[in-house]
């Protein structure tokens, strides 16, 4: 495969999609240089004691990208690939995917630089215990509340939970959101990604008239959200998974999968690969199949200039942060396919990830179905928003997601003021 041409650091391009945004609603240079700039950033080194006996030394990050809106609200990310940049990146996209989304929250991220597929249980559970007191001088209920993100989960939440809590003298379950239901979790949160994922690609598909029932999806990545995701449109929008993948790659089936059984498979071999009548593919070789939705669940930049032009799903669903470089977004938009942002498309997470920490704060919890009902309602009426503005200004659901985005934090300037 040529390499594409365009930057890949995805702070670089997160700071272009501003500079694209600010230009085209004429903003106030300096706000355009604040909107590229992140309010606080810290940096973690600390060690863990490994299985071994022996030492490790880990690098860690909390980025807290904008809180005009509100508090700020990001994942954690565990990644060999994590870096300041990318940190910032994800932090940037979270502050825009809130005001999208219409939530009162800021944006943040956090990482750690580590494998935690080589990590044993307990490694991870030292590990995540000590960055989480090593940040703990940053986040908090009102102020910064975390959540899960790559390879990060419910478990992972918990443990940051317990040492929040245990450091304060009292048990503060809404410091976090993506935690197990048992100890102040929402329901519908593990899924909440996917299934705002499939009201976002429902609603196209209405706009596009496209049928979803019988149509065929390519999902890649087998995480929660790609699995997920993979799992509803099969069963509650009856569409066709032809094509899977994980890290390792994918498999393909023109005649469908049943992502249950691939998940059990892979739970018992470690991959996707091998799944009895599928065909084998690569990662790159999955996003260019003939499908008519397109779902990249995992991580960014794999949607270049390079492969842009060979796309052939008529809806691309961005499940992941950051999949489509903003060479690819021109390309696409020049080809007619309809690209459903990041901060829109996989908005549905940090919606419930909202529905949880109020629920947190007032201590009462709702049932599935109203969590499942608001999250529709939220998903709606962000989707209708950005397609209006689309289609008014005649750009692209990414510019337009944005216009909208940055017009809500930029009013909240205007009303708050600069201080002092
Ligand atoms: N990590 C998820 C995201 O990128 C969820 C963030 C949250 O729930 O705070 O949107």
């Amino acid at each position: 495969m040529s390499k594409p041409r365009e930057e890949l650091n995805p702070f670089e391009i997160a700071k272009r999609q501003i500079d694209r945004v600010g230009r085209r609603l004429k903003l106030d240079p300096g706000l355009i240089e604040l909107f590229k700039t992140p309010k606080r950033e810290l940096t973690v080194n600390f060690p863990v004691r490994m299985d071994d006996g022996n030492l490790k030394v880990f690098t860690g990050y909390r980025v807290q990208y904008n809180d005009a809106l509100g508090p700020f609200k990001g994942g954690i990310r565990y990644h060999w690939n994590v870096s300041l940049d990318e940190v910032r990146a994800l932090a940037c996209w979270m502050t825009w995917k809130c005001a999208v989304m219409g939530l009162p929250f800021g944006g943040a991220k956090g990482g750690v630089i580590c494998n935690p597929k080589e990590m044993s249980r307990g490694e991870l559970e030292r590990m995540t215990r000590r960055y989480a007191s090593e940040i703990s001088v940053i986040i908090g209920p009102e102020k910064d509340i975390p959540a899960p993100d790559v390879y990060t989960d419910a478990q992972t939440m918990a443990w940051i939970m317990d040492t929040i809590s245990m450091s304060v003298g009292y048990a503060v379950p809404e410091v976090v959101t993506g935690k197990p239901v048992g100890i102040g979790g929402s329901l519908g949160r593990e899924e909440a990604t996917s299934r705002g994922l499939m009201y976002a690609t429902r609603e196209a598909a209405k706009r596009t008239k496209m049928n979803l029932k019988g149509a065929s999806v390519g999902v890649q990545g087998f995480g929660n959200v790609g699995y997920n995701y993979a799992r509803l449109m099969h069963d509650e929008i009856g569409a066709k998974i032809v094509a899977v993948s994980d890290s390792r790659g994918g498999i393909y089936n023109p005649d469908g999968l049943d992502p249950m059984k691939v998940l059990a498979f892979k739970e018992k071999t470690g991959s996707v690969q091998g799944f009895p009548g599928s065909k084998k593919v690569t990662n790159e070789e999955l996003l260019e199949l003939d499908v008519d939705v397109l779902a990249p669940c995992a991580l960014e930049n794999v949607i270049t200039s390079e492969n842009a032009a060979r796309i052939k799903a008529k809806i691309v669903a961005e499940g992941a942060n950051g999949p489509t470089t903003p060479e690819a977004d021109d390309i696409m938009y020049e080809r007619g396919l309809v690209v459903l942002p990041d901060i829109l498309a996989n908005g549905g997470g940090v919606t419930v990830s909202y529905f949880e920490w109020v629920q947190n704060m007032q201590e009462f919890f709702w049932t599935k179905r109203e969590v499942d009902e608001k999250l529709e309602g939220q998903m709606v009426r962000s989707f209708e928003s950005v397609w209006n503005m689309a289609q008014k200004e005649k750009v692209d659901l990414r510019m337009a997601a944005y216009m909208v985005a940055i017009n809500r934090v930029a009013e909240a300037y205007r009303l708050r003021g600069i201080y002092p």
